[in-house]
């Protein structure tokens, strides 16, 4: 065997806050040492971690009424998992803040709405007890640009709670890996260094990077839509395709105080458009996101349309997919519609009527369109059953899992790395210990 090239038992590939989550985890709760990470930019959280192209909000179902109770309850106990880390992080040595507390509501607008939120209440305010539901005088106190310029006879209601987290998630990841650092001061971190090939032989992973050559038992993907790409070319998740939806914002000086959020569209996977305070200034206000499909892994960056397409597949198959699911009626009227947003003059102007929703009395010349801001979400498209399918996926091979990341990916970070702590522990044939009891004592 050749001594110079470096040997882990565990490597990740991907340095958003989903691979520097696992660093954490396993740097802190398990006795595994030789651990590496590699990242294919200079920095950490610079894709869809990236404050400036995601919503930064910290997820947990209580406003998001495309979640069902049920995976409200599942997303609310990984949100929580951040929400515990962020708090005690708060005071950190690096002076850098990790988030920004709001007030966040979701709004209901009109006789229909009105009704769906009513009756989503009772169940959602047992799992979230500090959710109230509240009627125009109430929101009006709390956001008067929510009530000011709007029809008095339309009928409004929303749930609101204070427990409003605003997150910038690339921070949160550096601040995982000066975390697992302190643990673990002999990680092996290379940043500028991208994978380009994998493969395995009875032992262990051998990955071939634009620095060299790397080798581990064990090898977590945590590249987001690249996860799939990657898995692909090891024969795993083969009847999985990708559709790459691109979200893009507009801005505003202050017109909310806390985060608004609409009802969703049922047939959407994409967060209804929300409008809220950026996490490191609340003298903005963003709206967004947009959603439209992009032939590209990573948004603004042309390197990743070759990329895309090797994710996408060859044949029939995922085409018959594609279209069945964007030819779906309510899908394809929103995509053409969010395609519309991105242009010039006529994107502003229509975009406008969707936040006046929110802010009715919102001027044209408030709006601007965020250039170069939002990120691409990699939503998988099964090619067996034809269907978009709704939040991330992991794919779990011989010794390796792959993680692919739609919303709301950044806020079941540290769940998804408590799974896959789970799993490393077993490819590396129980040689190790997961002090659970430690991680459910500190984030559960
Ligand atoms: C518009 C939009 C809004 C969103 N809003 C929210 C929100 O409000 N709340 C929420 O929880 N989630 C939100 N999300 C989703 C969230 O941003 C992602 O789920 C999360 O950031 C995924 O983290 P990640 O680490 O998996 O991916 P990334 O942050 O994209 O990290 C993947 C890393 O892998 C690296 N990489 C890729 N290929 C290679 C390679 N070959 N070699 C080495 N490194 C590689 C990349 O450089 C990158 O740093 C949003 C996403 C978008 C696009």
């Amino acid at each position: 065997m050749n001594e110079s090239i470096p040997r882990y038992e565990v490597l990740i590939v991907g340095g958003g806050v989903v691979g520097t989550a696992l660093l954490y985890t396993l740097s802190k709760y398990t006795d595994i040492k030789n651990i590496g990470l590699i990242e294919k930019y200079s920095d950490f959280g610079l894709v869809n971690s990236a404050s400036y192209n995601n919503s930064q909000t910290l997820h947990f179902g209580d406003i998001e009424t495309n979640y069902s109770l049920d995976k409200a309850r599942s997303v609310k106990q990984m949100a929580d998992m951040v929400m515990r880390y962020l708090e005690s992080d708060k005071e950190n040595s690096s002076g850098n803040k990790l988030f920004s507390k709001y007030s966040k509501m979701v709004l209901a607008v009109g006789k229909n709405q009105v009704q769906e939120l009513k009756l989503r209440y009772p169940s959602f305010s047992e799992l979230f007890p500090h959710l109230k539901m509240i009627e125009r005088d109430e929101i009006e106190k709390i956001e008067p640009r929510v009530v000011e310029g709007r029809d008095p006879g339309q009928e409004i209601l929303a749930l609101v709670t204070e427990d409003g987290y605003t997150v910038d998630y690339k921070r949160l990841s550096h601040s995982f890996v000066d975390k697992a650092l302190s643990k673990n001061p002999g990680l092996d971190i290379h940043l500028n260094t991208k994978l380009l090939k994998i493969s395995k032989n009875d032992t262990y992973y051998t990955v071939l990077t634009d620095k060299g050559e790397f080798r581990s038992t064990v090898v977590v993907i945590a590249a987001g839509g690249h996860s799939l790409m990657i898995a692909k070319s090891l024969g795993y998740g083969k009847n999985l395709s990708l559709l790459s939806m691109a979200g893009s914002f507009y801005t505003a000086p202050k017109v909310l105080n806390g985060k608004v959020y609409t009802i969703q569209v049922a047939k959407l996977p994409f967060a209804a458009i929300h409008g809220d305070p950026e996490v490191h200034s609340d003298s903005v206000t963003r709206f967004g996101p947009t959603a439209k499909p992009i032939f590209q892994l990573e948004r603004y960056n042309w390197s990743t349309f070759s990329e895309y397409w090797k994710t996408f597949g060859m044949g029939l198959s995922p085409i018959i997919s594609l279209s069945k699911i964007i030819f779906d009626k309510v899908l394809f009227n929103y995509i053409v519609v969010n395609f519309l947003y991105d242009l010039p003059l006529i994107g502003k102007r229509l975009f406008i009527k969707q936040i006046r929703k929110i802010v009715p009395s919102l001027k044209l010349d408030e709006l601007r369109y965020a250039k170069g801001i939002g990120g691409t979400r990699p939503q998988i498209v099964n090619n067996t059953t034809r269907k978009l399918e709704m939040g991330e996926a992991k794919l779990s091979g011989e010794n390796i899992i792959f993680n692919i990341t739609p919303s709301p990916g950044a806020s079941t970070c540290l769940g998804n790395a408590y799974s896959d702590t789970f799993k490393i522990i077993e490819f590396l044939g129980d040689k190790y210990k997961f002090d659970q009891k430690a991680f459910e004592k500190d984030l559960m």
